[in-house]
C-alpha cells in the first residue's frame, strides 16, 4: 500500500513514493533554478513553476518506482508552513488525484517533516539507529531556524528560534555581500576554508544569554561595516575569506551555545539531530557532533538530499501519523502559509468566494 507525497512549499517541486515501512519506492525533486539568477526565490514564480513540474514530475517518480496511480493508497502534501501559492499548487494536485483514484487525502506541516527524517530508513547509514524518542532537533535552513524537542510523533515542543533572520538568510546575506552568488551558503564554506576565522572579532548575537532563542541580524551588519571601508572597489580575495571564515566562526558558534541550553533545558533527550540545507557545512557539524559526544548522546545528520527540501519526508511523516492511529485529512482542508507545529491543522473549510 504505497503513498505518494508532494512539497511544494518553497522553490524545490519534489515527489516521492514509499512503501508502508518508509522504503523510498521512487522520488524525484527539480530545482527552480531560475530563482538563483534573480538572487532569491519569487513566490510568483516558484507557484507557476510547481505548477508546469507537477503532472510530469509525479508521472517520473510513478515510472521511477515502477507503479502507476492506481496503486497509490493515500496521497499527502505539505499543507505548511511556506508560501502560499506553492502550498496551494501542491495540495491542491494532491486532492485531484486523490478524488480521481477515490483515495483518502493527508496534509503534512513541512516542519514536521524535516524534523522526522531522522527515523526514516532511507536517511539512516548501515551503521546507524533511528533516534528514540525524546531527541533535540535543530532546523537549521533558509527560512527556518528552530530548537524543538521531539518527544514522540504529534508530540513537539518549541524550546526556541530566530527573532529575526534565519540561519540560512544570514549565510545568503553575507554571501552576497561578498560578492558570492545565490544560494551563499556553499560558496561561503568554500571560501571560509582560505581564510583565518580569528581575523576578525565579530558579535555573538545572544550567547550566553539563557533561552534557545537565535539572533543573526547584528552578525550581518558586523559583517557588513568591515565591507564598507572598500565602497566600490572588489573585496581583496583574502579579506573576503577572512571575513568568510569570521563569519561562519560566529554562526557556529551562536548555534552551539544556544543548543547546549537546549541540552541543559531537555536533559533527557538521547540524540542530536540537525536538519536543513545549513547542515550540509561542514563546521557546523562538527561543532554539533562535539557537544553531542560531550553530553554522551548520539548525533545524526540526515544525507544532505534529505535535509534540503524533499517529498520523502512529507511522505514519512504521513505515515508516522497514521502509525499513531490518526486519520486522514478532509479534503477541503486549506493549507495555511504559517502552522505552528504544536498545532493539529483544524478543520477549515473553503470560504466561498
Ligand atoms: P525551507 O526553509 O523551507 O526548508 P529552503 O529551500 O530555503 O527552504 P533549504 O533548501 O533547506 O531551505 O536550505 C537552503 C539554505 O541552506 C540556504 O540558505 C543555503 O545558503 C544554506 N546552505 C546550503 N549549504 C550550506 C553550507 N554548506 N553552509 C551554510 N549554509 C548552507
Ligand atoms: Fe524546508
Amino acid at each position: 500500500t504505497p503513498l505518494l507525497a508532494i512539497e511544494t512549499s518553497c522553490d524545490d517541486t519534489a515527489c516521492a513514493i514509499l512503501d508502508a515501512h518508509g522504503t523510498l519506492l521512487g522520488e524525484s525533486v527539480l530545482s527552480q533554478e531560475d530563482h538563483a539568477a534573480l538572487g532569491g526565490v519569487v513566490p510568483e514564480l516558484a507557484a507557476r513553476a510547481h505548477l508546469n513540474a507537477l503532472p510530469e514530475l509525479v508521472d517520473l517518480t510513478l515510472q521511477r518506482a515502477g507503479l502507476t496511480l492506481k496503486d497509490i493508497a493515500l496521497f499527502a502534501a505539505t499543507t505548511g508552513p511556506g508560501l502560499i501559492g506553492g502550498l496551494i499548487v501542491g495540495s491542491s494536485y494532491a486532492k485531484g488525484l486523490a478524488m480521481a483514484c477515490g483515495k483518502p487525502f493527508m496534509g503534512i506541516n513541512h516542519i514536521e517533516g524535516h524534523i522526522l527524517t531522522p527515523r526514516l530508513p532511507a536517511a539512516l547509514r548501515p551503521d546507524e539507529q533511528a533516534p528514540a524518542f525524546p531527541y533535540l532537533a535543530l532546523l537549521v535552513s533558509g527560512g527556518h531556524c528552530q530548537c524543538i524537542t521531539v518527544e514522540d510523533t504529534g508530540q513537539y515542543r518549541r524550546l526556541g528560534g530566530t527573532i529575526d533572520d534565519s540561519a540560512g538568510e544570514a549565510f545568503d546575506k553575507v554571501a552576497k555581500m561578498l560578492g558570492l552568488g545565490w544560494p551563499g551558503g556553499p560558496a561561503l564554506e568554500k571560501l571560509a576554508r582560505e581564510g583565518n576565522p580569528q581575523a576578525y572579532s565579530l558579535p555573538r548575537p545572544l550567547k550566553g544569554r539563557p533561552g534557545c532563542d537565535f539572533s543573526f541580524s547584528g552578525l550581518k551588519t558586523a559583517v557588513s561595516r568591515h565591507i564598507e571601508p572598500y565602497g566600490r572597489e572588489a573585496l581583496p580575495r583574502q579579506v573576503a575569506a577572512d571575513l568568510a571564515a569570521s563569519f561562519q566562526q560566529a554562526v557556529t558558534d551562536v548555534l552551539a551555545d544556544r543548543i547546549t541550553n537546549a541540552l541543559a533545558i531537555a536533559p533527557q533527550v538521547t540524540t542530536l539531530v540537525v536538519a536543513g540545507g545549513v547542515a550540509a557545512n561542514t563546521a557546523l557539524r562538527q561543532r554539533l557532533e562535539r557537544i553531542a559526544e560531550a553530553h554522551k548522546i548520539a548525533f545524526l545528520a540526515p544525507p544532505l538530499r534529505l535535509c534540503t527540501d524533499n517529498a520523502a519526508m512529507i511522505g514519512w511523516a504521513a505515515l508516522e501519523r497514521l502509525k499513531q492511529g490518526e486519520v486522514p485529512d478532509d479534503i477541503s482542508l486549506a493549507p495555511r502559509p504559517r502552522w505552528p507545529l504544536d498545532e493539529r491543522q483544524p478543520y477549515q473549510p473553503h470560504t466561498p468566494q
